[in-house]
């Protein structure tokens, strides 16, 4: 799908975008936060991803990523924050051929920093079958009004008859002894990679779960194995289990996902037909505007999105007039036939 630029920088569009009624785990994050840190989220920043279709580039590679801007504290945070999660993608790209019996270099920098977790997770060679990849697509709620979710899971391994679902994970591996006290970790550890009380109630391995169950009728063992991104510090890797998750846990979950993405369903249909056009009627949560390497829809960066300059918080206005006649306009050419309104 081809990308179109936008006014703002680094952000795209992809050619024939509309907002879809299917939804994912990370929908659900990007708007609400995680099950873990609830006021990570914000609705404007789903609304301008899911409903307007403003993008990152997904080709964006390693080598871009290094060569974006650094010239203020902010850029330099989203460069970081860019560059973790395009290394994020080599190595899911890199492990997704060491199953398929492809060649890896273990000298490229991501090669280097997936060596030292290959003994924690199985041997392509113990695995009767592997799925890799594998896209879900697992519905919620009741038989006449279903949430339907699409997800890809990273490895599906079955050994001695049984499945496991393993999943990759990138951190830079920040240790932060004040917040892994207040959050109950040890000390030393990387304070970003979850525990095994964290993925009891984390969206993604339970939705996941939830997937397999329906297909096998079986809660599976969970495997998150974490790369260290830092390039400044010994490639390194941990991993973190959920052996042993009962359905219904897994099933309170999955009743809380299908809430919110009930939620973000009745915005999205108010959206589609008309009822709001500006997204400043979508609440911005400004507190969420600098976490994680900072959101690329910050004024600051270049984004459309001047909530956190303002201090306007629910109601605010977002944008200037002249701002809105180009997404309009942008989006005319993004999505002929589907009208777009500022
Ligand atoms: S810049 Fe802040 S308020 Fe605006 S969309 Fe991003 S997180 Fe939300």
């Amino acid at each position: 799908m081809t990308d179109i630029p936008t006014p703002w920088r680094g952000l795209v569009v992809s050619a024939g975008f509309h907002p879809r009624e299917q939804f994912s785990v990370s929908q659900i994050e990007k708007a609400f936060g995680s099950a873990n840190e609830p006021d990570r989220g914000c609705l404007r920043a789903w609304a301008l991803r899911y409903l307007w279709g403003l993008k990152q580039p997904d080709g964006m590679t390693y080598e871009q990523a290094l060569a974006l801007p650094e010239t203020t504290e902010d850029e330099k945070r989203l460069r970081a924050g860019t560059i973790a999660k395009t290394l994020g993608k080599v190595i899911h790209r890199i492990l997704e051929a060491y199953y398929k019996g492809g060649n890896i270099d273990i000298d490229s920098p991501a090669g280097k920093r997936i060596f030292p977790g290959l003994h924690l997770a199985p041997h392509p060679s113990q695995c009767e079958q592997v799925d890799i990849e594998k896209q879900g697509n697992p519905r919620t709620g009741p038989e006449s009004d279903r949430i339907s979710w699409v997800l890809f899971k990273d490895l599906v391994p079955t050994i001695a008859g049984r499945r496991y679902l393993i999943d990759w994970k990138s951190t830079n591996g920040r240790v932060d002894n004040k917040k892994n006290a207040e959050l109950g970790k040890a000390k030393g550890s990387w304070t970003y990679q979850k525990t095994e009380a964290d993925l009891q109630i984390d969206y993604q391995p339970n939705l996941y779960l939830y997937d397999e169950y329906m297909l096998h009728g079986y809660v599976l063992p969970a495997r998150f194995v974490y790369f260290l991104t830092d390039a400044a510090r010994k490639p390194e890797a941990r991993a973190v289990d959920l052996p042993d998750q009962p359905l219904e846990n897994v099933m309170a979950v999955v009743y809380k996902l299908d809430s919110l993405a009930r939620e973000l369903r009745a915005i999205s249909r108010m959206y589609k037909s008309e009822k709001f056009y500006v997204l400043s009627d979508v609440p911005a949560n400004i507190l969420n505007c600098g976490a994680y390497g900072g959101c690329p829809y910050r004024s600051k960066t270049g984004g459309p999105c001047t909530a956190e300059d303002t201090q306007i918080i629910p109601m605010g206005r977002l944008l200037t007039g002249a701002t809105r006649s180009n997404v309009g306009a942008l989006h005319a050419a993004a999505s002929p036939g589907f009208v777009f309104q500022t």
